[in-house]
């Protein structure tokens, strides 16, 4: 039975479905921990526990493992148009019931409804693309330059893959993964963020009804994920891991995974450079400023970590993103007008406060915000910061948190040494009306990805990844993403 099913009643209320303690979804099937031990889920604008998710054990693991096993011979061997019109009705499904994910999302992550509605929008276009792409995996075929052989390349599903997400985005890093996964016929087992697995639940059960079989994504939560990601990469059958969450916690796994030489993804840690050039169109630059700081309050690994502004247009840039900032309405991300929700956790609060008392005791201005309430809920304001030295620690961290911190630079190359004085490199956005400047220093900044012009880069139809510590592999674009959980298998033929 699909326990799940009722919550995408729209008549129904949210509340009649989010206490139920949702099963782990292994082989097609609810089950809870088989210790019954069980993780509270908490709705960070209350404190309030919402719903318990079960606490998988090592023997839960080792069955998904199992299940994903089981199907994967069937799976590989479905044709692809079939794989691809399941993802498409995946797709379909998702944005029929976009308003009912989004309030899910909002309520377990705290982020505005406006956000979640977006992130339904960009989570289900990963099942749309790669419908698309499933169908148009193709392999190569040469005559080798001895002249003695053809050389064949198919690209085959690389086996069972681990998906590990992290809470910011609880539906899109999921969808992110598991979509090409499917699509290149590969079995699956995700272990999303105990902070917010409910999306991951609901989406199961959505998928179930598209007509993906039993086993061939599998949903497991753990409290303690170390232990049990290391049993199931120490399984022979696992050949894949996909990770998307820190860099610390990225380095473990990667360790982790190289005792068995597993073929790892990383989407790691970002610290986003912000550049603003006296020739830029400062209405604009703001536009894209409040987009690219303020998408999910902060929490996001391609967030503006640093703002630098040239001198000539650095005080105009810093009053109009303090008046924005200022007028943000903060509350609970599922009230309608809010538009700054809370943060994950208490403790991501402390971390937010703790880099800005950093930065004020360094020499930094405040300029809006700058303090944590005694409120319930794990709420942090809307903050600017002025003069922020390149030795305060929110230089060289994720901030993740709605703080915007503003230095100002003089010329092209500081800008660019500045940017790229930083172990990450996910993320960078400039502004100048000039586009051969721009494009030359797009190329010189150390970043996965640059965004010219525009406050926002992701797009499933383009290669999203780091370099330096932001990761390994692209997920998404016209054959990155796929290839990630493909094995090419090279046939030298003599005719
Ligand atoms: P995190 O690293 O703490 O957790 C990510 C996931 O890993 C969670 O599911 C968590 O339960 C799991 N995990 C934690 N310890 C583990 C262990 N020892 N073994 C196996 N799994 C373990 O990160 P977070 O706080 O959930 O997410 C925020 C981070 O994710 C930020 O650094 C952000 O930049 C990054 N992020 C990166 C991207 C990207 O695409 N590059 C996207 C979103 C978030």
């Amino acid at each position: 039975m699909n326990i799940l099913q009722d919550q995408f009643d729209q008549d129904q209320d949210m509340s009649d479905y989010i206490t139920f303690a949702h099963g782990l979804y292994i082989g097609g099937k609810w089950r809870p921990a088989s210790d019954g031990r069980v993780i509270e889920v908490v709705d960070p604008s209350t404190e309030a526990v919402i719903a318990a998710v079960p606490d998988a054990t090592l023997g839960d693991t080792a069955d998904a493992v199992e299940a994903a096993a089981a199907a994967a011979e069937a799976w590989r061997g479905t044709p692809p148009r079939r794989r691809s019109e399941i993802l498409r009705r995946c797709f379909e499904l998702m944005t029929e019931r976009a308003e009912t994910l989004a309030a899910l999302i909002s309520l377990e992550n705290g982020k505005t409804l406006r956000d979640a509605r977006g992130e339904v929008a960009y989570a289900a276009e990963f099942f749309r693309w790669y419908a698309e792409e499933a169908v148009r995996i193709s392999g190569e075929y040469n005559l080798a330059p001895s002249g003695a052989n053809r050389i064949v390349v198919d690209y085959q599903p690389i086996g069972i893959c681990i998906l590990i997400t992290p809470w910011n985005f609880p539906a899109a890093m999921a969808t992110r993964k598991i979509a090409p996964a499917l699509a290149a016929g590969c079995t699956v087992i995700l272990k999303p963020a105990s902070e917010t697995p409910l999306t991951a639940y609901a989406l199961a059960a959505l998928y179930e009804e598209a007509g993906v079989p039993p086993g061939v994504v599998n949903v497991i939560t753990t409290s303690d994920p170390g232990p049990l990601t290391a049993a199931m990469l120490a399984d022979a059958r696992v050949r894949k891991l996909s990770f998307t969450g820190s860099t610390g916690i990225g380095r473990l796994l990667l360790a982790e995974a190289a005792k068995h030489v597993i073929s790892c993804s990383m989407e790691l840690g970002g610290n986003a450079p912000f550049i603003v050039f006296d020739d830029a169109d400062l209405e604009a630059a703001l536009d894209g400023a409040m987009i690219a700081k303020m998408r999910n309050a902060g929490e996001a690994c391609t967030a503006a970590n640093r703002l630098y502004v040239q001198a000539g247009i650095h005080d105009a840039f810093a009053e109009g993103l303090r008046r924005r900032m200022a007028a943000l309405r903060v509350g609970p991300g599922t009230e309608a007008d809010t538009e700054c929700g809370p943060m994950i956790t208490r403790k991501a609060v402390a971390k937010i406060d703790r880099l800005v008392q950093d930065a004020v005791t360094r020499g930094a201005k405040v300029l809006c915000g700058g303090e944590a309430p005694a409120d319930r809920g794990f709420f942090y304001p809307p903050t600017v910061l002025a003069d922020v030295p390149s030795d305060s620690e929110m230089a060289h961290e994720e901030i993740f948190g709605p703080v915007a911190p503003i230095s100002r630079f003089e010329n092209e190359a500081e800008a660019i040494a500045r940017a790229n004085d930083t172990e990450y490199g996910l993320a960078a956005y400039i502004y100048t009306r000039d586009l051969a400047k721009g494009m030359r220093v797009a190329s010189r900044i150390e970043s996965g990805m640059i965004a010219l012009n525009r406050g926002l880069m992701s797009d499933p139809a383009a290669p999203f990844g780091g370099v330096k510590q932001s990761g390994l592999g692209r997920e998404g674009g016209q054959k990155h993403g796929i290839a990630e959980f493909m094995e090419a298998k090279y046939i030298a033929v003599t005719i």
